[in-house]
């Protein structure tokens, strides 16, 4: 051990050892990698060694892909077996709703490139012996699945690590980490203190407790978890002798299983529904290499299901019991990459499959720290997808619910139920009385729709439209036909001060910045040219801005807002968060409602579009921006927090006049759609640039120079690769969710962002990328939803207000 390195990884597990092996591959081998104990002493060494591609995230499911290919590579750069057997697998479905999930999963697989195929159940049993065929009504194959040796992998990858010149330091524990003032990182160990310019934390199941050494409370918690091997099975023997190959992998969703042979027996695993946190406040240092007692009680009804779906299971004994606890993100997702506020401290922590997605992360956080950049789509991994309201109590109940859904369908339109209400504003008391259906994004309850008449505004879920289609449908209309009220807290406010706030805005956005009183739309690049945010951006006083963005993306955001700060005070950057909240008025009686309540003049001439500008609305301090997200003529009014229930009262009393109706989120959604405008995370991501996202206008080359601006100025002359589309879908009782593939003269050509139902134009809508060549064709193109493929026609006017007129007028 060296008393300096480049990088120290800490932790050798799986992941720890991929993050390893990727740094000294792409060129840092000035590495080292600290492990407590012997590598894979934590939760990698019991791990059933199981990898798949699958995962809600059409992205992490690529890096899962690539994940499982790379297995032949650390063998060959390590001499290590890995021990992979690519078996396949089949994915095995009891219920009409898993197998439209399935549907819509193998049609994703189109533009993935996964090769999963729709098999009968009688099919699948010719794969899988052991299932009763009764109990099933269809299933997926799935080539990519397999196993494999989780120890001799983790070697393979250290190995290899090492052959590029990385170092491996066992049996030693980091017991502190702290900064210097030049930003590089002590870290203390048993065996002396290293001086690191980086440190990742690759602490597994002590991520979380690696990470209070640096100050931080990540949003991990392991959990305790349990698969069993059975004693050898006259089924398994006999299908091996008579087939000459082993029974493939299995996920039977409704029994909440993963089977796979295991020498001539089974190995059987289970997502029981009330999981068991292992250490939900400190997880204990002497823990290693060691398992938990077998408790098959938490697991009887699992089992009894497993039986029941797979008789053979109950005739055969048990050999042996694996408990054992591994850590989980909240939504399930690994968290990685840098920390806001903590220069060169990176997380690659709740890696909960990390023989499916350890390689991925490895890749991802290398490139990220030797880039700057992660070089895929990673923000469903990305630790900033979390902001301070996950605490431990919000992620230990979050982790729980997860687990416990492992293999449960979460519908498009649900809205789970842990860890809520957790942020809400002043409104929430309020529009829970008016029968408001809520929803959490980034721990903000925010109103979907309200029920009228007095009904429960329970939603039921589907992947179809709901019982709030027809709710939400004359909320769109109201807006459309007269004006709509709708709280627009959740947006992320961001307060930008100081003499160079607009120099510097100005080298951050890609757009002009705005002139005092004004309203600019603005994308945010990354060094390459790709879209890393979407803001409006308002000049409020000559050093005074405020930027309005994605509620979901603050922490995103604002680590890259601070780690693009200058040093010396000059500019100030502050999230506003709900201390600012805001109320948006929409529709054509939106301007007399608004001059009512406030007693100004909200002409044209007086309130243009895109004007921004301080007033009062009654007694309540506001500031309006002339812009609204429903396409139509609206307001953004913003106040302080305290000043939000007055501002309500004013405008729904001065709103009784003009037929005010209450939308929520859904509503405006729909709105949006009609003007073919995205949304971040939908349309707007790191894998497309501002040209291919139709974003071209807001960009302005010719003004100073900004980040991305190269990668933007060669996407303008390349003309990207890719293109946003938006259609109109010949569907009659369904909509896309997203993630849907896109086909053209019979070939998957695309992907669906985003879309749904246009109430207004009473049309259903997509939204998705396709290649450039194709996207100026006007017929031949198909979206399939659910497994059936529907008439898409491009939509290049929008449906609503196409010259702006309303908008503007
Ligand atoms: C029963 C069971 C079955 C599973 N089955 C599968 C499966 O089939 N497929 C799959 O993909 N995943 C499976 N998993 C999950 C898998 O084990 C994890 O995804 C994986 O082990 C995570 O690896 P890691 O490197 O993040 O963490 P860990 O394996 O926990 O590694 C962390 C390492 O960091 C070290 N460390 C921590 N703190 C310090 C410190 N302060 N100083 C020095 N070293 C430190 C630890 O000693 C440890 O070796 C299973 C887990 C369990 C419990």
């Amino acid at each position: 051990m060296k008393s300096h390195y480049r990088a120290v990884v800490i932790g050798g597990g799986v992941v720890g050892c991929s993050v390893l092996y990727h740094l000294a591959k792409r060129g840092w081998s000035d590495v080292c990698l600290i492990e407590r104990d012997e590598l894979t002493s934590g939760s990698t060494w019991h791990a059933a060694g199981g990898f798949h591609t699958l995962n809600g995230d059409p992205n992490v499911a690529r890096l899962q892909e690539y994940t499982i290919n790379l297995y032949r590579e650390i063998e060959e750069a390590s001499g290590q077996a890995t021990g992979v057997h690519l078996t396949g697998g089949v994915m095995l479905v009891s219920n009409k709703e898993r197998w439209d999930w399935l549907k819509m999963a193998h049609a994703r697989n189109r533009y993935l490139g996964v090769a999963t195929e729709l098999i009968s159940v009688k099919e699948a049993r010719k794969r899988f012996p052991i299932m009763d065929e009764g109990q099933f009504v269809g299933a997926m194959w799935h080539p990519l699945e397999g196993h494999l040796d989780p120890s001799g992998t983790t070697h393979a990858f250290a190995r290899a690590a090492r052959n590029k010149g990385a170092e491996v330091v066992r049996k030693t524990r980091v017991t502190d980490t702290r900064q210097r003032p030049d930003g590089t990182w002590d870290v203390i160990t048993g065996h002396g203190t290293i001086q690191a310019e980086h440190v990742v934390n690759c602490g597994g199941l002590w991520g979380r407790e690696v990470g209070r050494m640096a100050g931080l409370e990540l949003p991990v918690l392991c959990m305790a978890h349990q698969f069993l091997i059975t004693e050898e099975m006259p089924e398994v023997v006999a299908f091996n002798k008579e087939t000459g190959h082993e029974i493939v992998h299995c996920i039977d969703f409704d029994g909440e299983l993963y089977m796979r042979q295991e020498r001539t027996g089974m190995l059987v695993g289970t997502y029981e529904p009330h999981g068991q946190p292992w250490s939900p406040r400190v997880a204990p240092w002497d823990f290693s290499s060691e398992l938990l007692a077998p408790d098959l009680d938490k697991i009887a009804d699992n089992l009894e299901r497993a039986f029941r779906h797979h008789p053979a299971l109950a005739r055969a004994g048990i050999k042996n019991v694996i408990h054992g606890p591994f850590a989980f993100g909240p939504d399930g997702n690994p968290l990685i990459g840098p920390i806001r506020g903590l220069s060169n401290y990176w997380v690659a922590v709740g890696v909960m499959a990390g023989f499916s997605q350890g390689g991925g992360v490895g890749l991802a956080l290398a490139n990220w720290m030797v880039d700057g950049d992660p070089g895929f789509d990673v923000w469903a991994m990305d630790v900033a997808r979390y902001g301070a309201f996950a605490n431990m109590a919000y992620t230990n109940a979050k982790v729980i619910e997860n687990y416990g859904r492992r293999f449960r369908i979460t519908f498009p339109n649900e809205e789970l139920p842990a860890a809520r209400p957790l942020r809400t504003t002043p409104l929430y008391d309020r529009f829970k009385a008016m029968n408001a259906c809520f929803g959490a994004a980034f721990g903000l309850e925010q109103a979907l729709w309200f029920a009228p008449g007095g009904k429960k505004p329970v939603e039921k879920v589907t992947f179809r439209r709901s019982n709030a289609f027809a709710i939400v449908a004359s909320e769109c209309r109201a807006v459309r036909a007269g004006v709509g009220v709708m709280e627009v807290s959740g947006y992320a406010k961001y307060e930008v001060t100081g003499n160079d706030a607009e120099g510097w805005l100005s080298r951050l956005l890609a757009n002009r910045m705005p002139p005092q009183g004004k309203l600019a739309l603005s994308p945010m690049l990354n060094e390459a040219g790709k879209l890393i945010g979407d803001f409006t951006v308002a000049k409020a006083a000559d050093e005074r801005f405020y930027i309005f963005g994605s509620g979901v993306a603050e922490a995103y955001h604002m680590r890259w807002f601070e780690g693009h700060l200058p040093d010396d005070g000059r500019v100030r950057v502050r999230a506003l968060g709900a201390a600012m909240c805001g109320l948006t008025i929409a529709g054509p009686q939106s301007r007399a409602l608004l001059a009512g309540a406030s007693g100004e003049d909200m002409s044209n001439e007086a309130m243009p579009f895109l004007a921004f500008r301080e007033m009062d609305i009654g007694l309540v301090p506001a500031r309006v921006g002339r812009i609204s997200f429903t396409g139509d003529l609206g307001y953004e009014i913003w106040v302080a927090s305290d000043y939000l229930l007055t501002l309500h009262g004013i405008l729904t009393r001065a709103g009784a006049d003009f037929g005010l109706a209450h939308f929520g989120g859904r509503a405006l959604m729909s709105l949006r759609l009609e003007k073919n405008w995205g949304t971040w995370a939908r349309e707007y991501r790191p894998i497309y640039g501002p040209y291919e996202a139709g974003l071209g206008r807001f960009v302005a080359l010719k003004k100073n120079d900004f980040i991305g601006r190269d990668g933007a100025l060669r996407e303008k002359e390349a003309g990207g690769k890719l293109a946003l589309v938006c259609f109109t879908v010949e569907t009659r009782d369904v909509d896309v969710i997203g993630d849907e593939p896109i086909w053209h003269d019979g070939k998957v050509i695309g992907w669906v962002t985003s879309g749904g139902f246009a109430h207004w134009a009473g049309k259903s809508v997509a939204m998705g990328y396709v290649p450039r060549e194709i996207a100026a064709a006007e017929t031949g193109f198909e979206i399939e939803i659910i497994g059936k493929r529907y008439k898409a026609s491009p939509q290049r006017q929008p449906l609503f207000d196409p010259d702006g007129s309303r908008m503007r007028g």
